[in-house]
């Protein structure tokens, strides 16, 4: 039985550990899912806004060249009225003027300021035509692209590109408020920011960033989101991963209850087996007359001896036995084998007891009747040396048929003990009702008395209703000597314990009962030739007064 609950708690477990890898390992590959999509995104994200800023600056240049080509290169009114068209057409420049070689402002269009600033980097004679600058417009709040041209006179046409243009890519709904761009030029020169509002002083191993470049201009964007607004993308697959998990935790579940039924009937597989090969065997415990200290039987004592020689006791097989009804067919073995093991001895000494267990289920049957038939009718053992034992631990279901059984028996000449008696449901009750000849008093009372003067009243009072009843006593459970001569005093006789033996193997206990028989032809023969002595001693006393 404890094999069943064992393997039931086993198969939960790995139900539960099958069920939750897979979960873990979903969750791993839905995060690396969920970084590469967002990752894809912001690469997607990042070379929409290359491009866009790169079409920026091509058109830019190239209206630049144009205006060269087409000798629009001056501050002169002519000029600025074309330049003002440009812009109106282009919206993405905001302004176009004039540098000279030292990179000083000398128009610009609309009309700011009119000073002097440096715009521009100095001229240089053999550097390349086209500059791209970063002019702070603190008068607008944002920064502006300087696009440059070189003119044959060391003069430069530019015009200021406003970042609104390259505005970036909002991307994926799911990424859209979390995400920030970047967007510089050549050295580290911020043109253009947006976004990251809800990320700010993130720890930058919890965010995903991708960093796009331009072939074509000193350009690039970087993008970046945290880690948590990517797995937004697969918060939905997550949840229906852990209900799949959970779902299959409990087929698990269900898959592990119905194989733990299994080990079970393994178990009960091997535990037919081991009744078949005869794995389970009598041990047998000496019962002494304590007045007199000779053997007065034994009690047989079922044991479990394993193929690899351990001996379980019935303690661990039992009551899995009683409840899977193997036990009549291992009480009828026990009977068998006894008979055979002992048999012998028992015919040799007709006056020694041999106690079998029963449990309660042998009470609603009456097989049991012809089973002790069959077996000790063929035996050395006669129906008179026989006890059968039931215990007052379980409650007998039909009083009625077990009182009838227990008077077949002892028409046979079988008599009956009640095992235990003291400490379970029968009580004085069963003594009447069932009429055993015997009653066993439990171990529990043995090992007080003497100690505990209310235990002593119990044994007082078992003593006097067995006299009473006419029945006999055993004290079972006796272990010091102590216990003897209490016994003694409450007139008790018969009794068994470890302090005279333990429950033994049939060969050990034919040898223990011919060392208590030769004991007692012993204390016989001294008692006898005490008696000559003293005999001869008396005569030899009578002759000389004589
Ligand atoms: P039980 O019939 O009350 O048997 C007495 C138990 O007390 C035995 O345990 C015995 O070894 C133990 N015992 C005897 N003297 C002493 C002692 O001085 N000190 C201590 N501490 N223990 C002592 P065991 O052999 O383990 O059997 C346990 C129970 O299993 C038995 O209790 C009996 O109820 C049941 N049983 C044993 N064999 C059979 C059987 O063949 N059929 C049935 N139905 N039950 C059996
Ligand atoms: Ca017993
Ligand atoms: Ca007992």
């Amino acid at each position: 039985m404890s094999l069943r609950y064992f393997g039931f708690a086993k198969t939960v477990l790995i139900a539960l550990v099958l069920a939750t890898t897979p979960l873990f390992a979903i969750n791993i590959i839905l995060n690396q899912y969920a970084e590469r999509r967002a990752v894809s995104e912001l690469e997607a994200m990042g070379n929409v806004t290359i491009r866009r800023a790169e079409e920026a600056i091509s058109t830019t240049v190239s209206l630049l060249q144009r205006l060269d080509r087409d000798d629009i290169q001056s501050c002169n009114a002519e000029d600025r009225v074309i330049y003002e068209k440009q812009i109106v057409e282009h919206g993405m420049i905001d302004a176009i003027g004039l540098a000279d070689a030292t990179g000083q402002r000398m128009c610009i269009i609309p009309d700011r300021e009119l000073s002097e600033q440096v715009i521009l980097p100095p001229a240089k004679v053999d550097g390349p035509l086209v500059g791209i600058g970063m002019l702070d417009r603190s008068y607008l709040g944002a920064r502006a692209a300087v696009i440059s041209w070189d003119l044959k006179d060391q003069t430069r046409i530019f015009a200021e590109v406003t970042p609104a243009v390259i505005a970036t890519d909002p991307g994926p709904e799911y990424l859209r408020s979390y995400r920030r761009a970047e967007l510089r030029l050549g050295n580290n020169l911020l043109w253009y920011n947006v976004g990251g509002y809800n990320s700010q002083a993130s720890d930058p191993g919890d965010m995903l960033s991708v960093e796009v470049a331009s072939e074509l201009y000193p350009l690039s964007v970087t993008l970046t989101v945290p880690n948590a607004a990517a797995a937004f993308l697969v918060q939905d697959l997550k949840v229906i991963a852990a209900a799949g998990c959970a779902g299959i935790a409990l087929l698990f579940v269900a898959i592990g209850v119905w194989l733990s039924w299994r080990p079970e009937s393994e178990a009960n597989d091997e535990f037919v087996a081991a009744i078949r090969n005869g794995e389970f065997i009598p041990f047998y415990q000496p019962v002494m007359d304590i007045e007199t200290g000779r053997l007065r039987g034994c009690e047989v004592l079922m044991r479990w001896r394993r193929p690899n020689g351990v001996i379980v006791s019935p303690g661990q097989f039992m009551a899995y036995a009683e409840n899977n009804g193997h036990i009549f067919d291992m009480t009828r073995h026990m009977m068998r084998v006894s008979s055979e093991e002992v048999g012998e001895l028992y015919g040799e000494n007709p006056d020694f007891k041999l106690s079998i267990n029963l449990f309660a289920g042998h009470f609603l049957d009456r097989e049991i009747i012809s089973d002790i038939n069959s077996i000790f009718e063929k035996s050395r053992i006669s129906f008179q040396q026989i006890v059968v034992e039931v215990t007052e631990r379980h409650p007998l279901q039909d009083m009625e048929l077990a009182r009838k059984i227990i008077a077949e028996l002892q028409a046979l000449g079988v008599r009956v003990a009640l095992d235990d008696v003291g400490t379970g449901h029968g009580g004085m009750a069963y003594l009447q009702k069932l009429g055993v000849d015997i009653i066993k008093i439990d171990k529990m009372f043995v090992d007080t008395i003497g100690s505990d003067d209310n235990s002593t009243t119990i044994v007082d009072s078992m003593v006097e209703l067995a006299d009473n009843l006419g029945m006999g006593i055993i004290a079972e459970g006796v272990e010091l000597e102590e216990q003897i001569e209490r016994l003694l005093e409450l007139g008790v006789t018969a009794a068994q314990g470890y302090y005279f033996a333990q429950p033994m193997a049939a060969d050990e206990f034919i040898e223990f009962a011919e060392r208590m028989e030769e004991k007692a032809r012993e204390k016989a023969r001294l008692a006898a030739e005490a008696a000559a002595a003293e005999q001869a001693a008396n005569e030899a006393a009578m002759s000389s007064a004589a």
